[in-house]
Formats: structure tokens, C-alpha cells, sequence
């Protein structure tokens, strides 16, 4: 097995885009597909066991070709590290004209333990450390605020009063939150009501209601009072941590992550969610958008994740990978020429790409107006 184009999953969740006009969804518009009447929400690009892509030219999942000839595809330090050979990255299209739910994602020892008592909802024991880098403008809330911030907030609220009665002076941002996470959804949604019949400005604000028009009463709304509610420009990236609290809200990205698929839930979603283990995960330090944003770098976007993936955005400059690990990249705009082991070949917008760590020289050159999203381990 050489350069392999694959043929990737696509995700139809129901926080997908939808065609609205004549402006088609971008996963279809890239892909040349139908959009039909479903919402597109994420193509996988990876060998995740709940979605491996497929080799175009024999139809076989790319997971099983890994597990066949784990040398060849992953190379060996890539089989030094990993117990069962795998692919130890996903690289995803995002795009979401609805929220996703508000979640986390568990460090490495809580995955495994998680994994083990509940495998259904935890599908695998790694942890889940990601970036997400906006292709259009992309909102999001991530991080919690100073405390000082969100009970000035709730102080300016006459009907969030029962929330501050119950917290002690000097609150925490834990005992701030279990108030949230552990209150009768009745009363939650009665608080939300009050709370957005009175005035008030400002994105924390506005967030609020707009999450209270889709999911009233959810205890997912009060998190935008909760956490940073900002705005990525195209070209930005943020990074999530484990334990990290987050929930993407409107916008088209690239996400890269390590090979998992576990997530920890409260709310603003109709999938399983787990309160208290949110509670008892989270990471209670306050971090301001500027600290979950990845500083902007000279030339094409890159971002390396310890041992788990490197991003890159190739849009400017060729690019050469400088050892041999498994990579795989789609060409979101324009054309890439790509030249591999003494062979050449024009990569065209829409095809998505798997490269085995044996191949010894991999080059990507970009052609004019192109855009190649790139992960390697
Ligand atoms: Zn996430």
C-alpha cells in the first residue's frame, strides 16, 4: 500500500449545517454531494473504530489495514507507543449551525477507568486533548471566567437572586457550578424565564437567550454565564485540555484530536449526559479566551500536541514531513501537486488522503488559492 485516497464517514447530526438558500452545506459543497434535506455535521478523516475511512481503490477500511501491516502504516515509533495498532489521531470537518452539547473531555487515567465501567458510553480508554481551527467566523464558550466576572453577572439580575442565596460570600467556581449541575430543571427553566425577561447586554447575555429559545430549562444555558463566549476569526485556533469545559456553538473548522471518542456531557444535547461526573472531572481553573487560543505562528498554521497528532494548515508554503509517521490531509480549496517517493500526482478539492509512515519522501506543494489540511502523528 502506497498514497491512498480514502472515502471518509460523514456525521448527520442534528447540530449540522443545513442547506439555507441557495448556499449549500460545506461538507457536501466540498465533497460534490447532494446535501439533500439532511444537516452535515463532521467528516471523519482517520481510522477511528465507530467511523474508519475506507481506501478508495479496494473499499477496505483503513482501521483493518493499519491492524494488518501496523509496521508499514504506522511506522515504529508509533508502534512502540501504542498497545494495539492504531491510527493515533482523527482529523475532522466541523461545521455546526446549532450548539453542540456542553462538554469535556476526560485526561488519560479517568478515560481508561471510565472505559472500563462504562464501555458503551466511553468506546475507548484514550484521552481526547483537541484543537479546533475556524475556517469561517466560529462562536464558541470554553473556559470558565473569573469568578469575580460571572457573580457581578448574577448580582445585576434581580431574578437570578435564588442562585446567589445559595452560594456561600466568597464562591468558588465548583460551588458555582454543582448549582447548575445539581438544580431541579423546573426551577432552572423558571430562573432562565425570569432571567430573560429582564435587560441586559452584552455576548454572555445574548448567548444565554439564544440557548434558552432552543433548549429552555436545560442546565446547559447557564454555562454561558459560566464560560468564555467568544468569537474565533478564520485562521484561529483554540485548544482544549483535558477537563476543559466547552461547547462549540455556530461555525465551520478543522478539529484534530487524539484517536477518541470520548466525551463527558451535561447538557444542551439529547445524547447520554453525566452530571456529576462532569462535576467531579472538571478543571475549575479560570482561563481567559487568550489562554485557550493558540498563539498565531509565522506562515501556514502548525500546532503539534505531544505525542498525539500535529495540525497544519498548507496554504502558502510547501511542506515536506520530516519523519516518518502516518499522515493523512484533505484539500479543502484549490489543487496540491504531491510527490512521493520519486511518483507525482495533483491532489483535487474534496479528496482526502492517507500516507503510510513508510513512504521515505512525502511533499505537499500548494497550488494557487490552495488549502490542505494536514495531520500527522
Ligand atoms: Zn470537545
Amino acid at each position: 500500500m502506497f498514497l491512498e485516497q480514502l472515502i471518509c464517514p460523514v456525521r448527520h447530526y442534528a447540530w449540522g449545517e443545513c442547506r439555507t438558500g441557495k448556499r449549500p452545506p460545506y461538507i457536501p459543497d466540498i465533497l460534490r454531494r447532494d446535501p439533500g434535506d439532511l444537516p452535515w455535521a463532521e467528516l471523519w478523516i482517520g481510522a477511528h473504530p465507530s467511523g474508519s475511512a475506507v481506501v478508495k481503490s479496494t473499499g477496505e477500511p483503513l482501521e483493518k489495514l493499519i491492524q494488518k501491516q501496523p509496521m508499514w502504516m504506522l511506522g515504529i515509533s508509533q508502534q512502540e507507543n501504542s498497545p494495539s495498532p492504531a491510527l493515533p489521531f482523527l482529523l475532522k470537518v466541523l461545521c455546526c449551525s446549532e450548539p453542540l452539547s456542553i462538554q469535556s473531555h476526560p485526561d488519560k487515567a479517568t478515560a481508561a477507568k471510565l472505559h472500563a465501567i462504562l464501555p458503551k458510553e466511553f468506546p475507548d480508554a484514550n484521552h481526547k486533548p483537541e484543537v479546533l481551527l475556524a475556517l469561517s467566523d466560529f462562536r464558541l464558550m470554553a473556559g470558565f471566567r473569573p469568578v469575580k466576572e460571572i457573580l457581578s453577572d448574577i448580582d445585576s439580575s434581580p431574578a437570578l437572586r435564588p442562585w446567589r442565596k445559595s452560594l456561600p460570600e466568597e464562591p468558588t467556581l465548583a460551588e458555582l457550578t454543582r448549582f447548575v449541575l445539581e438544580t431541579d430543571s423546573a426551577i432552572l427553566k423558571n430562573l432562565a424565564e425570569q432571567f430573560c425577561q429582564e435587560a441586559h447586554t452584552g455576548i454572555q447575555a445574548e448567548q444565554f437567550q439564544n440557548l434558552q429559545e432552543k433548549y429552555p430549562g436545560d442546565c446547559g444555558v447557564f454555562f454561558a454565564l459560566l464560560l468564555n463566549v467568544f468569537i474565533l476569526k478564520p485562521g484561529e485556533a483554540v485548544f482544549m485540555q483535558a477537563n476543559v469545559p466547552h461547547a462549540y456553538l455556530d461555525g465551520q473548522g478543522i478539529e484534530c484530536m487524539a484517536n477518541s471518542d470520548n466525551v463527558i456531557r451535561a447538557g444542551l444535547t439529547p445524547k447520554y449526559v453525566n452530571r456529576k461526573l462532569l462535576l467531579s472531572t472538571l478543571d475549575f481553573t479560570p482561563r481567559p479566551p487568550s489562554l485557550l487560543r493558540v498563539p498565531h505562528t509565522e506562515g501556514d498554521f502548525d500546532f503539534a500536541c505531544g505525542d498525539d497528532f500535529r495540525l497544519r494548515l498548507i496554504q502558502h508554503s510547501p511542506y515536506t514531513r520530516d519523519k516518518n509517521v502516518p499522515a493523512v490531509f484533505i484539500v479543502l480549496e484549490g489543487r496540491a501537486t504531491v510527490e512521493a517517493d520519486g511518483k507525482s500526482f495533483v491532489a483535487v478539492r474534496g479528496t482526502s488522503w492517507f500516507a503510510p509512515a513508510s513512504i521515505r519522501k512525502l511533499q505537499i506543494l500548494p497550488g494557487t488559492n490552495a488549502t490542505i489540511a494536514w495531520a500527522e502523528a
